[in-house]
């Protein structure tokens, strides 16, 4: 029977990793993006993944497309919620709207994915939930204070929603990656990059598809009993 696994931000980045180490194991994978159409292109020719352009910090948006992935392709069996942005600046200057941004993309979009899903997942009685958050939820990060906070509470909605469903036969674990090669970290100033990797024990970042080999461990029947994990 076929896998479905849909992972947002799956077109670019970790996300596009994520998307082609799924396939390459036989998911059939859908692919979510907010804007770039070249990149979703490129995506589905490489992969075979179906991709679909939404908000994932609108909650109608998320609903909709949920009930046309279960009605239409199949049952969702992993939910990779790996969509995120930065928006950076001291918190003194931060303005509503990067804060606001930041949390609706990074945080809201797990309650607007997930509150979809896990029904579903829960009527089955099977899935997994894998959700991407970052070092810097852990630790926080200067010129972070919006990104750290939603990278943070991804960890507590990870912890809390894996208690309410290991009984269901679901898995729900975040991965919180250090600093890996992507367009997010590519606008980055180099010199506080160069500071950056000097303080990675590897002395390097890390490669998105180091990132995707976590995830599928994490989503495969293998993982089973592991759950409310945040992996680094
Ligand atoms: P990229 O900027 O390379 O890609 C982001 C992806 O998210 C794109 O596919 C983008 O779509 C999608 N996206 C952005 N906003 C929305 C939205 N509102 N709705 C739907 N999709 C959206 O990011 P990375 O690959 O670097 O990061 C992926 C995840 O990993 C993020 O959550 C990030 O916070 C996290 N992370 C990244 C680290 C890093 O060093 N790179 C370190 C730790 C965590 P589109 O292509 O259409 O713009």
């Amino acid at each position: 029977m076929t896998k479905y696994a849909v992972v947002t931000g799956g077109t670019r980045g970790i996300g596009l990793s994520i998307t082609e180490k799924l396939a390459a194991d036989g998911y059939q994978v859908v692919a979510l993006y907010h804007g770039n159409e070249e990149a979703a292109k490129a995506c589905e020719e490489a992969t075979g993944a179906k991709t679909y352009k939404v908000d994932v910090g609108n909650y109608s948006e998320c609903e909709e497309l949920i009930m046309q992935i279960e009605n239409e392709l199949g049952p969702i069996y992993l939910l990779v919620n790996n969509a995120g942005i930065t928006k950076d600046g001291v918190f003194h200057k931060m303005s509503k709207d990067s804060w606001d941004a930041v949390i609706q993309t990074n945080l809201d979009s797990c309650f607007n994915m997930c509150r979809h899903v896990v029904p579903f997942m829960r009527e089955r009685q099977s899935g997994r939930i894998v959700n991407i958050s970052s070092i810097n939820g852990q630790k926080g990060q200067f010129g972070q204070v919006n990104y750290s906070a939603a990278k943070a509470g991804m960890i507590g909605f990870t912890k809390a929603l894996a208690l309410e469903s290991a009984a269901k036969g679901i898995t729900v674990n975040t991965i919180c990656p250090g600093y890996i090669a992507t367009d997010m970290t590519s606008s980055m100033n180099q010199d506080v990059l160069d500071m950056i990797i000097k303080q990675i024990p590897a002395g390097r970042m890390g490669k998105p598809e180091e990132i995707a080999e976590l995830v599928a461990f994490l989503g495969s029947e293998a993982a089973a009993f592991i759950n409310r994990r945040s992996c680094r």
